[in-house]
C-alpha cells in the first residue's frame, strides 16, 4: 500500500509539474511577444490554477490523483473523439481566367481623363461608383492619410524603388546551349537553394490557365492578352516580421511588405536568371509585373490553403508571408496538390480576420458561389479604400489571425492541434480570444520606428 501512495504522488507530482511549466513557458512566450493581455491571463491561470489541487492535497491525495487524472483524461479525448472530416468546403478550380485590369492595383493606376481610364469604366460603369471612393481618399502612402510616418514611408518607398528595377531583370536572353539536367537533381538544388536565399517554403506545380491573367493590367503592356508560356511554376513563401506586422495597420506593416516584396522579387530574379544560364526559358513573378495569380500557383504548389482573407494560409506561418513564383519551361514534378480542409475548416469557425476588419471586407459566411465556384471572396474595393484612407496596406486581418503567431513550439503545438483534432479546432477559437483578444488591439511598431508625422 505505501508503495502504491508513493507511485500515485510521484505521478501526481509530475503531472502538476508538467501542468505548471506548460502555463509558465506560455506565459515566458506571451511576455516576449509583448501581448500584455495574454501574459496577464497565462500568469494568473499559473497561479491559481494550482490552488484547488493544494487545497484537495491538503484533505486527501486521492482527490488530487482524481483530478488530475480528469485533466489527463480530458486532453486525451480532444485528440481521439472521432469527428465526422470536414469535406469540399471550398472548390478547387476557378470556371475562368482572371483579368488583371480588374485588380485594385490596375483601378488605381488609372488616370482620370486618360484613354485607359474612359475605356475601361465604359465597360465597367459599375465600377466607377465604387472606385471614385479610393479617389477621394489621400492615397497609399501618401502624406495625408492616416498613419502617416515619414521614416516608414521613406523607407516603404525606398524598398519599392528597389523592386521596380528589378523589372528589366525578370526575362532576359536563354542561353542556346541547354545543359541536360535531370528533374531530380534540379528540384534537390532549387529548393535548397531558394530557401538559401531567403525563403522558408518551396513548391513546384504544372501551370493550368486560371494560373495566369487573361490580360495585362499594368505597366507599357496594358490591355494585352496574356500568353501562357511557361508550363511549370516554382512558387515559394517569405516570411513578413511578426513585431512588424503585429502593429498593423500602422506603418510598420507597409514598410514590411515592401521589404518582402523586394526580397520575394530578388529571389525570383536568381531563379529565373539560373534557368536561363542552363539554357531553359524562364520568367520572373514580381509586384508590379505579375503575369500568374501568385496565391493560386502557391496553393497548387503546396504550400497552403487560400482562406477567409483571400490570402495564402501556409501550415506555419499562416497569411504572414509574401509570395514568390518563377515560371519555366523545365519539367518539374506536377504532384497533385492535397487539399487541407483542416485549416479550411478552421477557418470557417474563425472568423476572427473578418470580425477585425476596419471596413468590413471580410465575409463573416461560410464559403459560398461566386462566378460558379464554392469560395470566400472579401470586398476588394471597400477594403483598398481604407487602404487609400490609412496610407499603409493595413494588414489588420494579417496580424490578427491565429495562424500567424510567430513559429514556436507553443503556436506550432497548436497548429498541429488545429491540424489534428475537429474538437480542438473548436476550443482554439475561444482560447485565441480568451487570450490575445475577439478582436485584439494593434501592438506599438518597434521601438527604433520614430512615431512622428513631420
Ligand atoms: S483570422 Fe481566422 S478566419 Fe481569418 S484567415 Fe485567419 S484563421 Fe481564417
Ligand atoms: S487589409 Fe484591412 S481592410 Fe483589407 S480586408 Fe484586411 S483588415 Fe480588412
Amino acid at each position: 500500500m505505501d508503495s502504491l501512495y508513493t507511485f500515485a504522488i510521484l505521478i501526481c507530482l509530475a503531472a502538476a509539474i508538467l501542468f505548471f511549466i506548460t502555463l509558465l513557458y506560455t506565459s515566458i512566450i506571451f511576455w516576449k511577444e509583448k501581448e500584455k493581455r495574454a501574459t496577464f491571463r497565462a500568469v494568473t491561470f499559473l497561479f491559481v490554477l494550482p490552488v484547488p489541487y493544494l487545497l484537495s492535497w491538503y484533505y486527501s491525495w486521492e482527490i488530487v490523483a482524481l483530478l488530475l487524472s480528469i485533466d489527463l483524461l480530458l486532453t486525451f479525448l480532444v485528440f481521439a473523439i472521432p469527428f465526422p472530416r470536414p469535406k469540399n468546403i471550398c472548390d478547387d478550380f476557378p470556371a475562368s481566367q482572371i483579368d488583371e485590369r480588374d485588380i485594385m492595383f490596375a483601378r488605381n493606376e488609372l488616370k482620370v481623363g486618360s484613354n485607359r481610364y474612359d475605356e475601361y469604366y465604359q465597360n465597367n460603369p459599375d465600377k466607377e461608383i465604387l472606385d471614385n471612393k479610393f479617389r477621394k481618399e489621400p492615397g497609399l502612402l501618401t502624406k495625408k492619410s492616416v498613419f502617416y510616418n515619414r521614416m516608414a514611408y521613406a523607407a516603404s518607398n525606398a524598398s519599392f524603388f528597389a523592386v521596380d528595377h528589378f523589372k528589366t531583370a525578370i526575362d532576359g536572353e536563354v542561353n542556346p546551349i541547354q545543359e541536360a539536367i535531370s528533374q531530380e537533381k534540379m528540384i534537390v538544388f532549387l529548393k535548397s537553394w531558394t530557401k538559401k536565399l531567403g525563403a522558408l517554403q518551396v513548391g513546384f506545380t504544372k501551370l493550368s490557365d486560371y494560373h495566369y491573367y487573361s490580360h495585362k493590367g499594368r505597366g507599357d503592356q496594358y490591355g494585352e492578352q496574356i500568353k501562357n508560356h511557361h508550363s511549370y511554376a516554382i512558387a515559394f513563401t517569405v516570411e513578413m516580421n511578426q513585431e512588424m506586422v503585429a502593429a498593423a495597420p500602422k506603418a510598420s506593416i507597409v514598410m514590411e511588405s515592401a521589404q518582402q516584396y523586394l526580397e520575394a522579387g530578388r529571389i525570383a530574379v536568381q531563379i529565373g536568371q539560373f534557368l536561363r544560364n542552363l539554357g531553359y526559358s524562364a520568367k520572373a513573378h514580381i509586384d508590379g509585373n505579375y503575369e500568374v495569380i501568385c496565391p493560386l500557383v502557391a496553393r497548387d504548389a503546396g504550400l497552403g490553403e487560400i482562406g477567409r482573407m483571400g490570402l495564402l494560409m501556409t501550415p506555419k506561418e499562416g497569411p504572414r508571408v509574401r509570395l514568390g513564383v518563377v515560371t519555366t519551361d523545365f519539367v518539374l514534378p506536377s504532384k497533385q496538390w492535397k487539399k487541407n480542409n483542416s485549416l479550411l475548416d478552421f477557418c470557417n469557425r474563425c472568423k476572427k480576420c473578418a470580425a477585425v476588419c476596419p471596413s468590413k471586407s471580410i465575409s463573416f459566411d461560410p464559403p459560398h458561389r461566386i462566378d460558379g465556384i464554392k469560395r470566400w471572396q472579401i470586398n476588394s474595393e471597400s477594403c483598398f479604400t481604407y487602404w487609400s484612407k490609412a496610407g499603409t496596406d493595413c494588414g489588420r486581418c494579417m496580424a490578427s489571425c491565429p495562424y500567424s503567431h510567430p513559429n514556436n513550439f507553443l503556436h506550432n503545438s497548436i497548429r498541429w492541434g488545429i491540424q489534428h483534432s475537429p474538437l480542438f479546432r473548436r476550443i482554439a477559437v475561444p482560447l485565441d480570444d480568451f487570450f490575445y483578444g475577439r478582436k485584439p488591439k494593434a501592438a506599438k511598431m518597434p521601438n527604433w520606428i520614430p512615431n512622428e508625422k513631420l
